[in-house]
């Protein structure tokens, strides 16, 4: 039997430069640069975590800024869009700081919800969703965004599909998300249900549990172009679950049900498995623990290059390949 995926871990997105990635997600966006690290099936990229202050799963934006990519372009089999959930009374103050920084951003409702539509410096769509469960969350109070108006962790992911009903199947089916709300051609999908989920949790991260990172959107778009990775585009999302049994439970499950999917990998702070959905969009697995604490004290998160046993002995040469980033975000003025 498996256990319920518990939400959206993190969203992993591809950049071009790295250094204007830091200053647009730490700074203007005043997210916790919580890991800097390589990527592991490329140890001359980057991979930059952001998040709340301790990078708690559903909370973390994740990038590979390779200098000089190539911009993807949105389309079918992708995720179109991230969103994150910021108090409703915050709405205000992020479209001015936004409009500050040079960002345009429309406003939009969606279920009731009133949103902010912006990209960011390679093109990837971004949302920040005015979300009444996001008061309840700590923001993090040691970034350029003071603590009530800070990103509090992932709204939702928006999949992009030219045919939404196999995909309908895997999200109910396979993975018992609950179809939940309609309007045109966006459906959402509820994760988890929330009461349900606070119940397993009692620790401090419940209220994190219960709000951030449990919905899904389906926008069906016939006819869409298939997208293209590269810049400015969203590479996959990540399901959180509990530990490495019941990811393994989860292996099987999705296995059985005619879709391939990898091994489990070590990916030092959490382990994942992989598999696309059949209209396309690479879909995770990802244990909550370890954590970004493992190899950092919380003070420390983000402030040095960490790479995972395997390449300890190649530091001299990745460092060497990667260019040096300055975390000037952290100092910018208290919004
Ligand atoms: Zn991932």
């Amino acid at each position: 039997m498996t256990e319920p995926l518990t939400g959206i871990h993190h969203v992993t997105a591809i950049a071009s430069d790295p250094q204007r990635n830091v200053d647009f997600y730490a700074g203007v966006l005043g997210m916790r640069l919580v890991k800097q690290t390589v990527n592991f099936d490329d140890p001359g990229t980057y991979h930059f975590y952001y998040g709340n202050a301790l990078g708690h799963p559903g909370t973390i934006l994740t990038f590979f800024p390779w200098p000089g990519a190539r911009r993807g372009r949105r389309g079918a089999g992708q995720i179109g869009a991230t969103a994150f959930s910021v108090p409703v009374a915050s709405l205000g103050f992020w479209r001015e700081r936004l409009t500050a920084s040079g960002v345009d951003a429309a406003v939009e409702t969606r279920f009731g919800q009133d949103l902010l539509t912006f990209t960011d410096p390679d093109g990837l769509a971004l949302e920040l969703a005015g979300d009444p469960g996001a008061e309840s969350i700590p923001g993090w109070d040691g970034g350029p965004v003071a603590a009530q108006h800070a990103i509090r962790g992932v709204h939702s992911v928006t999949l992009w599909e030219a045919n939404a009903d196999l995909t309908d199947e895997t999200l109910r089916g396979a993975l018992g998300f609950t179809a939940a709300d309609q309007a045109g051609e966006r459906t959402r999908y509820h994760i988890l249900d929330s009461d349900l989920d606070s119940d397993l949790d009692s620790d401090s991260n419940s209220a994190i549990r219960a709000a951030i990172g449990t919905r899904v959107d389906v926008l069906h778009l016939p006819g869409t172009a298939p997208a293209m990775g590269g810049a400015g585009t969203i590479h996959h999302v990540a399901w959180r679950t509990g530990n490495r049994d019941q990811q393994q439970a989860w292996q099987a499950r999705i296995s059985a049900r005619g879709l391939h999917v990898t091994d489990i990998l070590d990916r030092q702070y959490f382990a994942s498995i992989y598999f696309r959905e059949p209209g396309g969009v690479l879909f995770e697995i990802a244990t909550d623990p370890p954590g970004f604490t493992l190899d950092e004290t919380p003070d420390a998160l983000g402030t040095a290059l960490k790479l995972p046993p395997w390449y300890e002995s190649q530091r001299t040469v990745i460092e060497r390949a990667l260019p040096p980033i300055r975390l000037s975000g952290r100092e910018g003025a208290r919004g």
